[in-house]
């Protein structure tokens, strides 16, 4: 039986999904897609590696993305760790205060089902217990790359959602007239 071979991603790989990356943010989200992250009780190394893909060689700022501190500015939930019992009611404030379309994405092993924290009096082992998860990126600490890849998959299900009508709209909080979800059925009903 043939063993799978792990290959390590170059410059080009990074390119070419970077550019992949861009491209689907520029036609989904209007340039810019925003990211809030939670850290449910994480042991910090994954911190380490979602930190790096601000850092010069990464940059994803020139992709479109960006950090928020805001969850009402925020198009993704990024979350780390096992979902402690104390973070749980933060993490679904924090869901339920984004915007649709909203999109979950739970990083590492601990978000996928509890890692070596597992569910416990203190965990609740794993962040599906808790929201509803569009992508899990294993890993223990996934690197960068898988990061990437991770969140070029949740814009692939934002496009799933669209296309199959389970993107609400929502108030124009900002008052610039079109929500971002009237945009995204602007784009699906091949408006300009
Ligand atoms: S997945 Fe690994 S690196 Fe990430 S929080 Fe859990 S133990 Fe730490």
């Amino acid at each position: 039986m043939s063993q799978p071979v792990l290959t390590v991603p170059t410059d080009r790989d990074l390119d070419q999904m970077g550019e992949q990356l861009r491209v689907a943010i520029q036609r989904l989200f209007r340039r810019s897609l925003h990211v809030r992250h939670v850290d449910a009780g994480s042991c910090n190394a994954c911190e380490s590696e979602i930190k790096q893909l601000t850092s010069p060689y990464y940059d994803l700022h020139r992709l479109g993305i960006f950090f928020t501190t805001s969850p009402r500015h925020a198009d993704l939930l990024l979350v780390t760790g096992p979902v402690t019992r104390a973070m749980e009611a933060p993490l679904r404030r924090t869901y339920e205060a984004m915007p649709d379309p909203r999109l979950v994405v739970g990083v590492g092993a601990c978000a996928c089902d509890g890692g070596i924290f597992g569910p416990s009096c203190l965990t609740r082992g794993g962040l599906a217990r808790v929201l509803p998860v569009d992508v899990f990126i294993p890993g223990c600490p996934p690197t960068p790359f898988a990061l990437i890849h991770g969140l070029l998959l949740a814009i692939g299900r934002a496009e799933q959602k669209l296309h199959r009508g389970h993107m609400l709209p929502t108030a124009d909080s900002e008052g610039t007239g079109t929500t971002r979800p009237q945009a995204l059925r602007g784009i699906a009903g091949g408006e300009q």
